[in-house]
């Protein structure tokens, strides 16, 4: 279409022609027109906008630990440099970060992976993506439970499977049952995937509810189960327990993992599954095509990392866990909030839907998405609206700052709710 803008001579056009002929070129692909703006960065973008121009916003809104990268790993990555590991990485990652991953899977799970297994991924992100990219046919069908993190949804979409929501509520900690799931599945259904610790509402799936979840796949062979456990260090009340411990499925789980919540990593961009062979090879042959290796300093980060255990992540998790119960305490301090005790992750997932149809200052409440806008401008508090995580009665609050911002973050939301009438 360029090339040929050139044949013309565009003082020879109608207004009319010129517009429609750059509304033709300006297109995207139908496939990306039909994608949602991921609505957690979104709002995260919208309220950095806002403190450029001198607002002070409290940034509830963004799903990462505030802390800086321990120094051993960043150490670790000045090394890398001074060793010149700057060529290309292999496409599945570094022999070394594989093994590290399974020695990882092997001393905190105790699950058994060769590094042929694991492909490292530009983040967690990436590893989802491409592993609905390599399983999923048209028209298949994904079961998500809801509340859902935004992103599932939209790479199914992508694929052009169809998503399978299965709605649950705050009553059941926001976790599906056994039962849920059975009555979901079709002779379509091509994968599942699953999340605990979750995002975005913090609840874990306890052993024994992960074995029904399990028993259910076992009938069902040719289900591929997605696990997402990149919060998995996360966790408030005990061990971190990974669905791919079951016998019966545990050939069919591809487990999805990363350094960017554990170890205060977002921005170096390393997640993995661990996988059966097939899988992995179907996702090395992809990032072959569209990507290669993830950052080889990043990789090497991400080596010492996991290499050096999960010390720090406990440490982060500690504050993670007075964090939450402090603004727990506070936001249950609010008329009309309903709140359940979230057992992980850093996310408070509360139903607010005793606010519609209220009023202030001129904005009128429909929706949880209406009610994060109110908060950002009126109180001047980032949240995430519930709709996009399939849950348009919820809003998502993530406590992932100081707990004097924290403090302050629920005062101005006490207020700004209390005008609503
Ligand atoms: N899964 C969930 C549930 C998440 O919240 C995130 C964070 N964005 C990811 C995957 C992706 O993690 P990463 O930053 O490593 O891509
Ligand atoms: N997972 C985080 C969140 O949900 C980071 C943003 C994103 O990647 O969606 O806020």
């Amino acid at each position: 279409m360029l090339c040929n803008i050139k044949k013309f001579n565009l003082k020879e056009l109608s207004s009319q022609t010129f517009f429609l002929f750059v509304n033709t070129m300006e297109r995207v692909s139908n496939r990306l027109e039909k994608m949602a703006v991921s609505a957690t960065l979104a709002m995260t973008a919208k309220s950095r906008e806002l403190q450029a121009q001198g607002i002070d916003v409290i940034n509830l809104s963004i799903g990462e630990p505030d802390f800086n990268t321990p120094e051993y790993i960043k150490e670790a990555a000045k090394e890398a440099i001074d060793q010149n590991f700057s060529h290309y990485p292999p496409v599945p990652g570094y022999e070394s970060l594989r093994k590290a991953v399974c020695t990882k899977l092997k001393r905190e799970n105790n699950l058994d992976y060769e590094p042929a297994q694991i492909v490292v991924s530009t983040g967690a992100k990436h590893s989802i993506m491409n592993t609905m990219l390599s399983i999923v046919d048209p028209g298949e069908e994904v079961i998500i439970p809801a509340p859902y993190w935004v992103s599932y949804i939209e790479m199914v979409r992508f694929c052009e499977g169809v998503p399978v929501v299965v709605k649950c509520s705050i009553d059941s900690d926001f976790k599906m049952t056994a039962e849920q799931l059975e009555k979901a599945i079709t002779p379509k259904t091509r994968a599942i995937i699953i999340c605990s610790p979750s995002n975005p509402t913090g609840s874990l799936y306890s052993k024994a509810e992960l074995k029904a979840i399990a028993n259910v796949l076992a009938k069902y062979p040719e289900i591929i189960v997605i696990s997402d456990e990149i919060y998995e260090h996360i966790n408030f009340v005990g061990e971190h327990e990974s669905i791919a411990q079951f016998d019966d499925i545990r050939r069919r789980c591809v487990i999805i993992n990363g350094v960017s919540k554990g170890y205060a990593m977002t921005g170096w961009r390393i997640g993995f599954i661990a996988a059966p062979l097939w899988i992995a090879k179907a996702v090395t042959k992809l990032q072959g095509q569209f990507t290669s290796g993830a950052c080889s300093i990043a990789q090497k980060a991400a080596e010492a990392a996991l290499n050096a255990g999960n010390s720090e992540c406990k440490k982060m998790t500690k504050i993670f866990k007075t964090r939450r119960d402090l603004v727990l305490g506070l936001l249950k301090e609010i008329p009309g909030l309903k709140l359940n005790t979230p057992q992980g992750a850093f996310y408070i997932f509360a139903e607010v839907s005793s606010f519609f149809g209220k009023e202030a200052e001129g904005m009128k409440i429909n929706t949880s998405d209406d009610l994060a806008m109110y908060l950002l401008e009126k109180g001047h508090v980032a949240t995430v609206g519930g709709i996009s995580f399939g849950s348009p009665e919820c809003l998502r609050l993530s406590y992932a700052t100081s707990e004097d911002r924290l403090t302050e973050a629920a005062k101005r939301m006490k207020e700004a709710l209390a005008k609503l009438k």
